[in-house]
Order: C-alpha cells, then structure tokens, then sequence
C-alpha cells in the first residue's frame, strides 16, 4: 500500500485524508499543533457555518471562476452534505447557510476525527513540518523536528495565514515556495477595517443596521463600531476590496455608509422637518432620539457641524438637509486593516496556475497537491471558505489516491454490498431539497 502525508489537520486536510484513505492509501496526517481541527472549532462562533445552499460564482474570489468552479463541482454542495450526513453529522440551514444540528462545530470536528479512525488514518500532532524534500523522482521526505517521513505523495492542506493561533501561521506559503511554487501576496480578507476619522471611537460597541459601499461594491447588514473602526459581517464582505485598494494604489479608502438604509433621504428629512416644526423646545439631540441609538446621536449631530444641544426649533432646512446627509451617505476613510490575526481568512495564496485544475496536484513537484487556504481562493462570509476548503480537500485526496493506490480492495467499506456508495466511497444518495430543519 502507497504511503500518503497530509500536512495539516483542518477542515481540508481532514477531507484529504478521508477521501485518500478511501481509495485505499495508507494515509498518515501531521499536525503542527497539540490538537487537530483549532480553526474549525471557532468557525461560524463556535457553530460552523459548514456550506451554503446559495452557490454563485461571485461567492468566490481570486484565482480564475473556471478553476474554482471546476473543483466545486467535484465536490459540490449536495455531495458535501450527504458525505456529512453519512460519517453521523445531521445538519440544518437557515436562509441557506447550513450548520451542525447540534449548533457546535465540535461535532464536525468529531465526525470527521470518527471517520479518520474509522479508515485508520494515522493522525501524529505536534509534527509541525519544517521541509519537504524528494529523495528521489518518486519518494517524499517530510521533515520535521522530531522524524523524517518517508511518502510517495504529499497533500500539503497547511493554510494561511489567518488567526495564526489556530496553528496556520504561514509556514505553508514557506513550504510550498520551497517545493518552486510562487505566491500571491497573502492578505488579509474578512477582516475588520480601521477608519481615519477619531470622532468615531465614540460609537464603539454600537450595532446598527447599515447599507455600505466601498469600491464599487454594496453591503447592507449589521454594522458593528469598534474601537479602531468597523467590523460585523457587512464589513467582512467588503474588507477584501479595501485591502486590495490599500495595497495597490492608495493610503486611504473611502467608504460610504447610510446608517438608516430602511428610509429614504426624503422621508427621513421630512420627519425631521415635522418634529422640528412642533417647536416643543427640544434640541437637536432629541430630534434623534427615535431615529439614531442615542449613543450616535451626539457624534453623528457634532460630525455634521451642529451642537446637541441646539434648539431644534433654530435648524434651517439647509441644516437638516446636512444632518440627513450625515447620517444617509455618511463618508469616512478606510485607513487600514486589523492584523492577520483578527482576519478570518487569507486573499492570495500559491497561484492556482501552477496546480492541476482537476486534481490540484502541483506542476512543479509531480506527487504534491495542495489544498485549502493555501491556494489563492477566498470565499465570501457565509459557509463559502469551508467549502473550498471540503472541495480541494475531497479533490486532491481522490486524486492522490487514486495515483497512488493499486490497492482500492483494502478500502474499509461499511456499505459492502449497498449500491448507496460510489467509486469514491461517497455516498451517492444526494441531499434531497426541503429535509433541512428551519
Ligand atoms: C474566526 C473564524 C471563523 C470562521 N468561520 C467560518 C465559517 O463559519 N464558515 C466558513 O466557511 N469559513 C469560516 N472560516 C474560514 C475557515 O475556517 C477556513 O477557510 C478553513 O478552515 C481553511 O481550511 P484549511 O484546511 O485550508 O486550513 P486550516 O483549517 O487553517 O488548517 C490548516 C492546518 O494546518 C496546520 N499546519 C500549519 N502549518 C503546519 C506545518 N508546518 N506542519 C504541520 N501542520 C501545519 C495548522 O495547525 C492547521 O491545523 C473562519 C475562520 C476564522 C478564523
């Protein structure tokens, strides 16, 4: 039997493994950390946001739509969900992104752990693999501080850069270059944003709904104030074109948010105009307070140049118009982004053009594939990154396996005899529409 290592025991090097093994490798994971699957447990806050229902190609970015889309169709959403469904994992979607019945990501982590054990993958942890070598035109060396490993393929499924104490911290990208691969220059991607203007730290911890525009592209969501600017998934979204706009050209950024996307500029400053008209004696603080959460009233009223505590009564129409404009097409300055640390992904990566599109095996080091993060494939928010993740895991194991094993007999099979089971030991039995729970 053919000798297999994958590095790295995240979600696509676990996916690696499993589909390898099934093809009946000997397949032998090394993790750099004391555990396996750290990413995977804080996904989705700790309840992992597996896939999404909704797959459009514009849900992904980097590398060409071509070679993403044709290693998603290898393993696309509906394979993904019986796989998971068949190693013991009910799942449920809300709005299309699908969860964990149990509302934990650990119990994808245990399935999967479950089906490794089950096809005998051997999972060594804290291997952190420091070199990848050929001794000779077939065999692997794999390095690490301990032992060397001896393989006739290597899946290398390390990942990015992003939240490093989760274990990737970057020393795929070194692994890889030192196979001849070239990079993309990793960058952050969902990813708070930092904004110029200090007024703003006075919003910190508020939540609001908000339309935001940002380099051609929209988002409308919860917006989150932080203490050095914007976060919440709406600005995830569009983190990645800031970055990409930071890096190619500009110190700053200008973003566009209307904080009251539910009304109109028309309907806001009439409501304004009639509250004003009632000449009750209030100021222009409480002219806001049941439009704005009181915490942004202030701010948002000094921002457009008026005290709080002005009579209302005393506003122009010139100056309400103002104050509408502040708070519908309010523009700050993106001046930077949080640290990869605080990202939950990686832009760039190593170029998609030196791997294999259907089996992600590597151009310049024959017998390597490289999945995940790792390559230069981002996903939107919303399930989208796990599934890259599933889908380059599921290809190049198959792929590897299928290579490197003579040996499809040896595959542990609990469904001898049941037709229910493709070529790959996948289930075939698709999800079918309309079982998942609301
Ligand atoms: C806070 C957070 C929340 C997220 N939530 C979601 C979500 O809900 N839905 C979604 O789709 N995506 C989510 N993501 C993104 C998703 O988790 C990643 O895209 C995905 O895990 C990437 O899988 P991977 O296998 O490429 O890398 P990882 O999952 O990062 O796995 C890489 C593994 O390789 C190991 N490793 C690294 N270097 C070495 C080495 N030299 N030797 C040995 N081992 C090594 C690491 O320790 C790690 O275990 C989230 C990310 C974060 C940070």
């Amino acid at each position: 039997m053919k000798k297999i290592i994958v590095i790295g025991a995240g979600a696509s090097g676990m996916l690696a493994a499993i589909a390898a093994a099934r093809q009946g490798a000997s397949v032998t994971i090394l993790e750099g950390m004391e555990k396996p699957g750290k990413k995977l447990l804080i996904t989705g806050s700790g309840r992992c946001n597996l896939t999404n229902l909704r797959q459009e190609p514009d849900c992904y970015r980097g590398a060409d739509a071509a070679f993403i889309q044709g290693i998603l169709q290898q393993f696309p959403v509906d394979k993904t969900l019986a796989f998971f469904r068949e190693i013991g994992l009910l799942t449920c979607a809300r709005d299309g992104y699908v969860y964990p019945a149990t509302g934990q990501a650990s119990s994808v982590l245990e399935v999967l752990l479950l089906e490794l054990k089950r096809l005998g993958v051997k999972l060594k942890c804290t291997e952190k693999v420091t070199a990848i070598t050929k001794k000779d035109r077939f065999l692997f060396c794999v390095q690490t501080s301990g032992w060397k490993y001896e393989a006739d393929a290597v899946i290398l499924s390390a990942g990015s850069r992003a939240a490093s104490a989760t274990g990737s911290d970057g020393s795929g990208y070194a692994l890889a270059e030192g196979c001849g691969h070239t990079l993309v220059t990793p960058r952050e991607a969902l990813v708070p944003l930092k904004i110029r203007e200090g007024w703003t730290r006075k919003l910190s911890g508020l939540r609001m709904q908000a339309a935001i525009s940002l380099e051609g592209h929209t988002e409308t969501g919860e917006l989150q104030w932080t203490d050095t600017g914007i976060s919440g998934i709406v600005v995830f979204q569009l983190s990645r074109y800031a970055v990409c706009a930071l890096a190619a050209h500009t110190s700053f950024v200008p973003v566009q948010l209307d904080l009251l996307p539910a009304f109109s500029a028309g309907e806001l400053l009439a409501h304004l105009s009639k509250l004003r008209d009632l000449q009750d004696g209030r100021s222009a603080e409480n002219l806001l307070a049941g439009v704005l959460a009181k915490k942004a009233a202030a701010p948002l009223l000094q921002a457009a140049g008026i005290s709080p505590l002005t009579k209302a009564e005393g506003l122009s129409d010139a100056t309400l118009r103002r104050l509408v404009g502040e708070i519908k097409q309010l523009t700050l300055t993106v001046s930077g982004c949080r640290s990869f640390e605080q990202a939950q992904v990686c832009q760039g990566g190593v170029r998609h053009t030196e791997v294999h599109p259907q089996t992600l095996e590597s151009l310049k080091m024959p017998g390597l594939y490289l999945t995940g993060e790792l390559l230069d494939v981002d996903g939107a928010c919303g399930g989208y990154n796990l599934q890259w993740a599933w889908a380059s895991g599921f290809t190049a194991g198959r792929a590897a396996g299928q290579k490197f094993s003579s040996t499809r007999s040896a595959l542990p099979d609990r469904h001898t005899g049941s037709p229910a089971v493709d070529a790959d030991g996948f289930p075939v039995n698709r999800h079918q529409k309309g079982t998942y729970h609301a």
